[in-house]
């Protein structure tokens, strides 16, 4: 954008342009924008002023009175708004900007940046609270934004100037319960913090960002950081302090300080948090930030059976997916070719084993890979719970691979539900980990899709199929194992009701699905009821009366004795094979634990 375009901006505010020439707009802007470098939309609203004083206002006319509203409600730029908020955060501005105050707010329900440019406004003060009052939000790009990039602007202007009092504290603490999925080695464990008054900042490689090295090398604290993934939502990064730490994994201060003492090495102290956290739910009490979210306050889900509810939610959710399918709203992992989050993607054992199709939406090479689901969905990561049972090396010694077969291998459905899980010395902690699980034992795995396709050495016959790239294996317990499967029922049941709503071009991946796989996903419907009928409590199962797996589409031949093949018949006019020879612990790797070995 030059001068130039700045002043056709002001020339279309003006209702009278005879008023002003073009020179002088010219020269009012670009006295602005370049000599005291003010942004150039305040430049174009302080121009348009100068010449229009009665009747422009920035952005949208004024209404007579702000909306009292919750930062999660703010959806919309140009809105004059109050709010009530505690300052999370206080920024410093960059040199040389005309930013007088920048920061993070927060209330229960959000967090927002703020920014001003007056230097007449009074200065939020971080940990305080305020009523705020005729702000109005602002984007930096109008053209492509989402909520995320919408700031809350103080202003202070000819005719509105913001209002800013100081209210008693703003409850900023959202509570969510999410799994945790891996808990970074990096902030976790014993950290040093800055040991300067008032500063207690993490130290990084042994410096704090204000007060340098300190001289007592910093004191020594208790902390976690932890990532948390529900399969839908944005994974979040949770920072745990001592205090939620300690709560969090029922380990004090004190005992991991033995446990650093007896190794010197916090690696063993990440080790003993991972085994207590990685793979449970936990329910906190956080104030966010785009940073992540400071845990005050956690309870750790210890794990229970499923229960009637549970069951029923899933039987009410199979009986609508069947009945009266429609495109779930926003369904992140079934809609069209656009940027996604990378969520680990909640996929039952016999459905992945299907899978032996991978895509990419861009010709970026690093632009990630998504494993083809034969539900429509698309997944770069993964997550399976289940039962680890067989544990075994390749032949020679490079690989180590961990079978994990979960509640959907009691569908009579399928032969088998079994997914493999495997890593060479590239991780040698990992691999040690899968080394020494003593099968059988209850896991969840959260990794990434690894579609493989090669031809066999021996018999020249194509090999295709697909395993995890493990990042996090986390052994739990019944009620954890429980809990994960009914959650992933329930993203199945989602991810069928889009393949059976969608028509033609509504879904790119659900058309994906039916180009590779075929249109009958009728063994996969039976393996989600069957399913919920061997997860609900035993008094219950009978009761449900779920309906049978429809069949869908007549013209694929089937023999529909509710035992059809795993793989979907008709695709690519391959012959499936699905009583592939079982794994042993001296294949390949690739081809340890797999159950599709097409040949054509
Ligand atoms: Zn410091």
């Amino acid at each position: 954008m030059t001068v130039s375009d700045y002043a056709d901006e002001i020339e279309s505010n003006l209702t009278d342009e005879d008023d002003v020439s073009r020179d002088e707009i010219e020269d009012d802007v670009s006295e602005l924008v370049n000599q005291y470098q003010v942004p150039p939309d305040e430049a174009i609203n302080t121009v348009t002023r100068r010449y229009q004083p009665d009747d422009f206002t920035p952005g949208v006319q004024r209404s007579g009175e702000d909306t009292l509203k919750d930062l999660g409600d703010i959806t919309e730029a140009d809105e004059w708004v109050s709010v009530k908020v505690n300052v999370i955060q206080e920024w410093e501005p960059f040199d040389d900007s005309p930013v007088t105050q920048v920061g993070l707010i927060g209330d229960a329900t959000g967090s927002m940046k703020y920014v001003t440019f007056s230097d007449n406004l009074p200065q939020l003060e971080e940990g305080k609270s305020y009523h705020i009052q005729s702000a109005v939000t602002d984007v930096e790009d109008e053209d492509d934004y989402d909520v995320d990039d919408i700031d809350l602007k103080l202003v202070d202007t000819d005719n509105v100037t913001t209002t800013i009092e100081e209210i008693d504290d703003v409850e900023d603490t959202k509570t969510f319960t999410v799994p945790i999925v891996s808990v970074k080695e990096d902030g976790s464990g014993l950290v040093k913090r800055c040991s300067e008054d008032d500063c207690n900042k993490r130290l990084k490689d042994g410096g704090c960002r204000d007060h340098g090295t300190p001289d007592d090398g910093g004191e020594s604290d208790f902390a976690i950081k932890a990532v948390s993934d529900d399969g839908v939502t944005e994974p979040k990064t949770l920072y745990f302090g001592r205090d939620a730490a300690e709560e969090a994994t029922g380990m004090t201060f004190g005992e991991a300080e033995d446990i650093f003492q007896t190794s010197y090495s916090n690696e063993r102290v990440v080790s003993e948090i991972r085994d207590r956290l990685e793979g449970n739910y936990v329910t906190v009490s956080a104030s966010g930030s785009p940073y992540g979210w400071y845990v005050d306050d956690v309870d750790v889900y210890e794990g229970e059976e499923v229960t009637e509810d549970d069951a029923r939610d899933l039987a009410e959710h199979y009986r609508s997916v069947l009945d009266d399918p429609e495109i779930p709203e926003g369904s992140a992992p079934v809609t069209s070719d656009g940027p996604r989050r990378q969520n680990a993607v909640r996929v039952l054992a016999a459905e992945y084993q299907q899978v032996d199709e991978q895509f990419s939406v861009s010709d970026d090479d690093r632009a990630p890979n998504f494993a083809l689901l034969p539900t429509g969905g698309r997944a770069s990561r993964v997550m399976v719970s289940g039962t680890a049972t067989e544990v075994g090396d390749n032949e020679d010694d490079t690989y180590t691979s961990l079978s994990v077969v979960d509640l959907s291998s009691h569908s009579e459905a399928v032969e088998e539900a079994k997914v493999s899980a495997g890593t060479g010395d590239w991780d040698a902690a990992l691999r040690n980990q899968i080394r020494d699980i003593e099968t059988p034992e209850f896991v969840t795995v959260v990794g990434g899709t690894n579609v493989f396709d090669f031809e066999d050495e021996e018999d020249g016959s194509r090999v295709r199929g697909a395993n995890i790239d493990p990042e996090v294996i986390a052994e739990v317990g019944t009620g954890q194992r429980d809990k994960w499967t009914v959650e992933t029922l329930h993203r199945t049941l989602e991810r069928i009701e889009a393949f059976l709503a969608a028509e033609e071009g509504d879904l790119a991946d659900v058309d994906r699905a039916k180009n590779h796989y075929g249109d009958d996903i009728s063994d996969l419907i039976a393996v989600v009821r069957d399913t919920i009928e061997h997860i609900a409590p035993a008094d219950v199962a009978p009761d449900l009366d779920l309906p049978d797996a429809p069949d869908i589409d007549a013209a694929v031949e089937s023999d529909d004795t509710g035992s059809s093949d795993a793989t979907a018949d008709g695709s690519e006019g391959t012959d499936s094979d699905v009583d592939a020879d079982e794994p042993s612990d001296d294949k390949d790797p690739e081809q340890f634990g797999q159950e599709i070995a097409e040949t054509s």
